[in-house]
């Protein structure tokens, strides 16, 4: 649907334009979609086609994202920045991430259509890498925008053994320009985001949309630990020293250390066990921990626990171990004044005002580096996220464009 001048918020368009990014896939009959992959090209050219459409000037950035800007009145002033993601999880929703940047176009296609400019700049950036699949770490396209993209991480590798750097150069972007990319302070009024909640709150309370107050900080780390591998039927199990044992019972501990505190979670999400056979006992088992609160300090002391944790269990079972710190990110708050410029744009469209926090990691937290931060959540069918059965509903999705256009135009 084109746009016409004066037209309305269409969440018609906003909902079709989620399906058509979503048939940019590798996954036959579902959604996975990769930074720097051949669908995340084409999804890439598509999004950068409407940002043009809607008026704005549009092009892929050094690290892939797709960013747009719809100049004020008079070019070259602050922006207010909107965007999400559009890579995806394995077997993912068309929803997540998608949403927030095709919402966030619409909004100034109506603007536009109107002729409307505001004192600032907007840009709306569609980010590469939020969901860190392919390469193991989150964050990549905004965490370059903010100016905190680690050089070394151009090393990682993908499952295929590619590095970032190599797969960069593939896609026709130059590694070596990406710290050019990096905004300053100066040049951001400040960050918003709209994105599915990927939660229960919303739908339990029966409310279109909600306002974020902070995005939970986590941490991930390793774990390796190395016993003796040996014969299943020959070794017996006084003289065993077997690594996968140990870290199953290094798993539940992670799990009781969660269930000490309402808000805290904790998820032993990979495992595994080498040799890897049946009549082997395994001689190593490497799993992951991620550790998620509201506060940093109940984070901190809860990696301590497990840390501890995971000592007793390998010095009772005389195994070596080795816990690296993959990654940890602090609380990202949301600023107060944009919480009530939110709230006001909520309250507004006649909806009752929600404050919630976000479980999930997002794109601000990466933004928080360089300027403030808010985010709006829209209503998804039974809390669901990262999952083909991700909906929502053409209603919540009006209500969401809804508010984020009126939040824009109240900004100032
Ligand atoms: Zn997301």
């Amino acid at each position: 649907m084109p746009y016409i001048i004066g037209r309305m918020l269409s969440a018609e368009r906003i909902l079709e334009r989620c399906e058509s990014l979503a048939q940019h896939s590798e996954l036959p009959g579902g959604l996975t979609r990769v930074f720097l992959s051949p669908q995340a090209r084409a999804a890439g050219d598509k999004v950068l086609a409407w940002m043009r459409e809607a008026g704005m000037q549009a092009k892929l950035d050094a690290i892939g994202n797709a960013v747009g800007r719809y100049e004020a009145a008079r070019p070259g002033l602050p922006c207010l920045m909107l965007g999400s993601h559009l890579d995806t999880v394995r077997d993912a929703g068309k929803y997540d991430g998608m949403l927030g940047v095709i919402a966030a176009i619409e909004c100034v296609g109506f603007l536009n259509s109107k002729n409307k400019r505001l004192p600032f700049a907007i840009e709306v950036i569609g980010f590469g890498d939020e969901e860190g699949v392919r390469f193991g770490t989150t964050l990549l396209g905004s965490r370059a925008v903010a100016g905190t993209f680690d050089m070394d991480v151009l090393e990682a590798k993908d499952p295929q053994g590619k590095t970032m750097a190599d797969a960069l150069r593939e896609f026709g972007l130059d590694p070596q320009a990406i710290p050019r990319i990096a905004r300053k302070r100066s040049d951001v009024l400040a960050y918003a985001e709209l994105h599915i909640e990927q939660g229960p709150v919303l739908e339990a309370e029966g409310l279109p949309v909600g306002v974020v107050t902070a995005i939970n900080g986590f941490s991930r780390l390793r774990v390796t630990l190395r016993g003796a591998a040996g014969h299943a039927g020959t070794v017996p199990m006084s003289l065993r020293r077997d690594a996968l044992a140990g870290a199953a019972e290094c798993a539940l501990a992670v799990e009781r250390v969660a269930r000490s505190h309402p808000e805290l979670v904790g998820t032993v999400g990979r495992f595994e066990a080498r040799p890897g056979a049946i009549n082997v006992i395994p001689g190593e088992a490497t799993f992951t921990v991620d550790v998620r609160a509201p506060q940093d300090s109940l984070r901190e002391h809860a990696v301590a626990q497990i840390r501890s944790e995971i000592e007793n269990v390998s010095r009772n079972r005389q195994l070596a171990s080795e816990i690296e710190s993959l990654q940890h990110f602090g609380v990202t708050t949301c600023a107060p004044r944009l919480i009530e410029r939110m709230e006001r744009a909520v309250a507004s469209q006649g909806f009752r005002v929600r404050r919630l926090p976000s479980g999930a990691g997002h794109d601000g937290m990466a933004l928080g580096a360089i300027t403030e931060i808010c985010m709006l959540f829209v209503r998804c069918k039974g809390g669901i996220s990262h999952s083909p059965l991700e909906s929502i509903t053409r209603e919540d999705a009006d209500a969401g464009a809804k508010v984020l256009l009126e939040f824009i135009q109240s900004y100032s």
